[in-house]
């Protein structure tokens, strides 16, 4: 590498005398009243030499620019996560005119209590609405879903604004506009992500098709990856026997199990199916499925781990309804019957059973 610089250095000096040497001879340049006689050569060299160095001067510039911007977001960054929200919060006000940043903004706002009084028609990009919609959807669900809305109007490709507005839509029971929108988030998706998303979709169809028994669904539903609502499902239907093995291999067969029992869809010839797979299957959820099915002389063998289910042993059936067996894995929340989508967190299956604390191989015999 070094020898063909020095060589090529060579060639442009070599090249350089002999072209000083063919051009010796006086040039002139001339500006209004003023004239300048120079060599050729020189004349040449200068011209050339400025039309190098305007665009280096001017990029140098640049990136001197970039460079204290960039240290001023290493200093923010820093800020943050040493938790000096204060300084961070100064600092940020220098930021604002670019909406990347106020996600950060309103989340530090937040928690000094200040109110998120945010200039909305200041910004352009639905970052602003998607931030903000993020923040207040537990609160305001309505308010939230209006402001997805804006920011996709905005910018369509917001995949974020477009995940959350699709979860909104499915709290709201509008399996058709989520399902839509789900299909734009495929569209744009991440490879690492498809089969995640893919699943959204499986369990927004399965939403879809209990209200709508339309026959196209079943079809797709069949072709994408289960989710734990499209295995309850697909697992009621003529061939179900390998859904139950998928669900089975993908760890989340008690989900789709308890899911049949909550939504009917538990059958005599099923019930063969599940002895089989009796020891993966918690007791809390036999112990639905037999009273489901009204196998009286079953439920004697079950001990249900949920201090709850106790309770429901020894008193009236109607109090199973006050039995959270749900949780969601992501926040936390507990439900009594399953949902596609969290109503806390707006994620989408994430919704597991509850297992007592250190208790997992009581559950899991
Ligand atoms: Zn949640």
């Amino acid at each position: 590498m070094g020898f063909i610089k020095v060589l090529v250095g060579l060639l442009i000096l070599v090249f350089a005398v002999a072209f000083t040497y063919y051009n010796l001879q006086p040039g002139e340049v001339k500006f209004y009243d003023y004239s300048i006689k120079l060599p050729m050569f020189l004349l040449v060299f200068i011209s050339v030499g400025l039309g190098f160095s305007v665009p280096v001067i001017y990029y140098q510039l640049r990136e001197k620019a970039l460079k204290r911007k960039e240290e001023k977001v290493y200093k923010l960054l820093n800020l943050f996560w040493r938790d000096y929200l204060g300084k961070a919060f100064n600092l940020l006000r220098k930021f604002l005119i670019t909406e990347e940043f106020l996600p950060f903004y309103i989340r530090t706002k937040k928690e000094f209590n200040e109110s998120l009084d945010v200039q909305l028609d200041l910004y352009n990009k639905g970052i602003a609405e998607t931030a903000l919609a993020e923040l207040t959807f537990r609160k305001d669900l309505e308010e939230a879903m209006i402001l997805l809305e804006n920011a996709l109007g905005k910018n369509h490709k917001n995949q974020r604004a477009r995940k959350l507005l699709r979860s909104v839509y499915m709290v709201y029971g509008d399996y058709e506009k989520a399902e839509n929108l789900q299909r734009e988030v495929l569209k744009d998706i991440e490879k690492e992500r498809k089969v995640r998303e893919e699943r959204v979709l499986a369990s927004i169809l399965a939403e879809k098709y209990a209200v709508t028994e339309d026959k196209l669904i079943l079809k797709e539903l069949w072709n994408l990856p289960i989710s734990k609502t499209s295995a309850a499902l697909l697992s009621s239907m003529v061939g179900g026997g390998e859904v139950f093995e998928a669900a089975y291999n993908l760890g989340i067969l008690p989900e789709v199990i308890k899911i049949m029992e909550e939504k009917n869809l538990l059958t005599p010839e099923l019930l063969n199916l599940i002895e089989n797979y009796k020891h993966i299957i918690p007791d809390d959820v036999l112990y639905y499925v037999y009273l489901k099915l009204n196998m009286n002389e079953k439920l004697k063998d079950i001990n249900p781990s949920l201090r709850e289910l106790n309770v429901v042993k020894d008193n009236d059936s109607r109090f199973l309804e006050l039995v959270r067996i749900w949780e969601c894995d992501e926040c936390g929340k507990e439900y009594v019957r399953y949902n596609s989508v969290c109503r806390n967190c707006l994620e989408v299956n994430t919704l597991k059973i509850k297992r007592e604390e250190n208790d997992d191989n009581r559950q899991y015999k």
